[in-house]
């Protein structure tokens, strides 16, 4: 194990600057939101949230993805908080992309989810999940709403952004050659994934991909605190032909900033082939944000993943807070006395960390990246 001698995936940039306004280059990017007509509240709180903290000032499109035709009043209220800075699209998703596809047992697939819901695994008793699951796994980039950008900034409703991002984050990750950006990774919930692990990376070594440092750190249980490794060690299924462990350690999807072109790619497309032809989309509960983590840990170089960690980020009951605590310095080994870690300073623009919610002070990647990078 060395510890990194430096951040070997810093900010962007620290602090503010100016916002860059509108008359620079642009990326081929969009804001995008998969969201029900009852989301109208939350749409509304993200919505305004973002274009506060950054799209007033880069004017980015947003699209905005439903299963059902969107009401007038959604249509209405999104476009009135979206204001006059940027465009707005609504856009129904075809049947092809939701629903089960015909190979699936749906039998099989009601009995599973009644099995699942019964044993308490988050929102596997909704058939709806599941469809959407799948469809942020394996169709999203091909929606026709879609398929002109290249770069894409998922946003969920009752999301907030708590520091003002005054950079372009899609002309920063092409810049520096990123390719999936993501601000908390967390441990997944190994009842929602008993087998995935394991068909990944039998797919992996079936087809002689290379092992990638990260999907190595993926597979290494002992940076994982305690009660952690007690919580995941039962998930015997999630380990690999030679008895490697995952860690469970996944990227929180509900925030992603990312290159379409990765999951358009014809590795991606087949390792989702795979997972859609064996039904853990619907047998069990997989979610997007497990496929697109161990798809990432397969295929991209540790380079290519960036870690926004001067973006304040709040989602449900859990925030990032853009500040590098002593936790996280530490965890890196660079905890400096009298550095700014060690003082607490904010490593973003303006952040104000929300107070009511738990914090998530160092991500998992962290911990991870500071064993084997
Ligand atoms: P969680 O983040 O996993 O707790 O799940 P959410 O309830 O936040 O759903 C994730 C995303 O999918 C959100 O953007 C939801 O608006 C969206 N979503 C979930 N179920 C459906 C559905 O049945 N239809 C549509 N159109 N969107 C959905
Ligand atoms: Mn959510």
């Amino acid at each position: 194990i060395t510890r990194p001698s430096a951040n070997l995936d810093p900010p962007f940039y620290t602090g503010c600057q100016t916002p860059i306004l509108n008359t620079t280059a642009r990326a081929n990017a969009t804001m995008m939101m998969l969201a029900r007509n009852s989301d109208a509240g939350g749409a509304v709180a993200s919505v305004k949230s973002i274009q506060e903290q950054f799209n007033d000032n880069f004017h980015y499109p947003w699209v905005f993805l439903n299963d059902e035709h969107f009401s007038g009043e959604f249509m209405k209220e999104v476009t009135s908080a979206v204001g006059g800075n940027a465009e707005v699209s609504f856009h129904s998703i075809s049947k092809d992309m939701w629903g089960f596809p015909e190979w699936i047992d749906q039998e099989r697939a009601q009995k599973a989810m009644h099995g699942m819901e019964s044993r308490k695994i988050y929102n596997a008793g909704k058939e709806s999940y599941h469809h959407m699951c799948r469809f942020q796994s394996g169709f999203f980039y091909d929606h026709p709403a879609l398929t002109s950008y290249k770069w894409y900034w998922r946003v969920e409703p009752d999301i907030q952004l708590t520091c003002a991002i005054t950079y372009d984050p899609f002309v920063s990750m092409d810049l520096n050659n990123k390719v999936y950006g993501y601000t908390i990774a967390l441990w997944e919930l190994g009842k929602t994934v008993p087998s995935l692990f394991r068909k990944l990376s039998d797919y992996k070594l079936r087809k002689h991909i290379p092992t990638t440092t990260i999907w190595t750190a993926m597979v290494d249980p002992s940076w994982a605190p305690l009660p952690i490794r007690r919580f995941i060690l039962p998930w015997l299924r999630n380990r690999d032909a030679r008895g490697n462990l995952w860690n469970m350690c996944h990227f929180w999807s509900n925030f992603e900033i990312a290159d379409m072109d990765f999951f358009r790619s014809r590795e991606y497309r087949e390792l989702f082939q795979l997972l859609d032809q064996d039904g853990g989309f619907y047998y069990e509960r997989w979610g997007d944000a497990p496929v697109h983590s161990l798809a990432a840990a397969m295929l991209l170089k540790a380079e290519q993943l960036h870690h926004f960690s001067d973006v304040g980020y709040v989602h449900s009951s859990l925030q990032y807070c853009a500040y590098e605590s002593k936790r996280d310095a530490f965890e890196r080994g660079r905890l400096v006395p009298g550095s700014k870690e060690e003082r607490g300073e904010m490593l973003g623009c303006n952040c104000k960390c929300d107070e009511g919610i738990e914090i998530i002070g160092s991500t998992c990647f962290n911990r991870i990246r500071s064993t084997v990078m």
